[in-house]
């Protein structure tokens, strides 16, 4: 059900579920609305708890401190794991979401010598794009890319479309997102897979946009390998480490392209060769960041508490009530729906594009009425997030931005003249 009128919302935020988990989380005094946790994730009470702890621990106990601190990477992974739909033992938290992604697409590349293609996705986020396009500099190797357009829901059908233009045995990789970054289109992971393990290819997915808003099922789907970051809905703040995970049952026929002491099997024997540890900790490379693994542990500890379907529940209703008053109040303003028009594959957040959205960002954010991102080249993304956006601040939000898109400080503004 989509709520008519504001008390409707508000009577439904009353009676949500999820409601009370929203004082997990710290709120300015008047603050805007915040449609931005899918860039970075609002700061959980539990967080500060977390750092001094840890702060507490480096003072008292030193170099002492890496008995405890040494297995966090792993165990931090295996709490997370539920939410990506993994079992234990094949998720660790490490590096950036752009190095894990690199770790395992060489990884992937390495186990399948003699296939030279990599299939990627040109609506695909810029990190995934560029990694790819450097590993594709090797001679020889080719990049082909999944053109369906920016809101098409990538699926079986149309990875075999880019299969069809290859030859047998070719493709050794094929890496996309599980939401799409601006869209918010949802991929079937599980036809994908499918499709790619019949090509002979392994697959890795990002699913930054993914883990923590949507249900996921990694070792259900098949999927191979895949990464996400910490900062987004998972709440972890600004530059918290990435998650990367590997299925078991290819532990040992990935290896890492950084042999670091840290995927060292037997670490602290120091031994003179490298010989990769038995299982995903094998794609460890250096020293953690311990305080960075203590704010993503604070930061998934209120998603764990209330579980993906709750979770996935409100978004859905979230989602569909800002697209229903978009529609009602920004249509007639010039903005379309820059998501797929059919709920189904749609993920937490929606996009709505109008040849202003760059100047109304702006000014969402300079009258203090909104966060919202502006992407390029006319997109205003907008994630209302099930642990603590209430459906009174969705209600709200949209006539705010009708408010500066019927602006005529924004109508005379030429785009380019603003920026966010
Ligand atoms: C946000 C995001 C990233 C970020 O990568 P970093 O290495 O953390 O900067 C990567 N991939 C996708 C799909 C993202 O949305």
């Amino acid at each position: 059900m989509t709520a008519s009128s504001r008390e409707q919302a508000a009577a439904e935020d009353r009676a949500c579920p999820l409601t009370p988990y929203r004082d997990l989380f710290v709120f300015g005094a008047g603050g805007p609305i915040y449609l931005d946790g899918n860039s970075l994730g609002r700061q959980p009470r539990g967080t500060a708890g977390a750092l001094a702890r840890v702060l507490e621990e480096w003072a008292d106990d030193l170099v002492q401190g890496w008995d405890r601190w040494a297995g966090l990477s792993a165990a931090v992974g295996d709490r997370l794991a539920p939410l990506l739909g993994a079992a234990g033992g094949q998720v660790l938290v490490c590096d950036s979401t752009t190095v894990n992604l690199y770790k395992l697409a060489a990884a992937a590349l390495e186990a399948r010598p003699g296939r030279q293609v990599i299939v990627g996705d040109a609506h695909d986020f810029p990190t995934v794009r560029y990694v790819l396009q450097g590993l594709a500099r090797q001679p020889g190797r080719r990049l082909r890319l999944v053109d369906a357009g920016p809101t098409v829901a990538l699926g079986g059908e149309e990875l075999s479309g880019v299969l069809a233009g290859t030859a047998a045995g070719e493709v050794a990789l094929v890496c996309l997102s599980g939401v799409n970054y601006r869209s918010g289109a949802v991929a079937d992971m599980a036809g994908v897979n499918d499709v790619a393990h019949r090509a002979g290819a392994l697959v890795l997915w990002d699913l930054s946009h993914a883990a923590g808003a949507v249900p996921l099922s990694l070792d259900a789907d098949g999927a191979d390998m895949a990464v996400g970051c910490g900062y987004k809905y998972l709440n972890g703040g600004p530059g918290a480490p990435s998650w990367l995970y590997v299925r078991a049952a290819r532990h040992a026929e990935l290896a890492s392209p950084i042999w670091g002491w840290w995927g060292q099997a037997g670490q602290f024997d120091m031994g003179p060769t490298y010989q990769p540890a038995p299982g995903v900790g094998r794609f460890l490379a250096g020293t953690p960041d311990v305080l960075g693994l203590a704010s993503l542990d604070a930061g998934i500890a209120p998603l764990l508490q209330a579980g993906i379907p709750a979770l996935w529940h409100k978004t859905r209703s979230l989602v569909a009530l800002l697209a229903a008053r978009a529609e009602e109040l920004l249509g007639p303003l010039g903005a379309s729906l820059a998501s797929p028009p059919d709920p189904g594959p749609r993920g937490g957040h929606l996009a709505i594009s109008h040849p202003h959205a760059r100047a109304a960002s702006y000014l969402l954010r300079q009258r203090r009425l909104v966060v919202a991102d502006f992407r390029p080249p006319d997109v205003l993304r907008l994630a209302p997030v099930a642990l603590y956006t209430s459906r009174v601040e969705v209600w709200d939000a949209v006539p705010h931005i009708a408010s500066v898109l019927s602006d005529p400080a924004v109508r005379s503004a030429p785009p380019s003249s603003w920026v966010t």
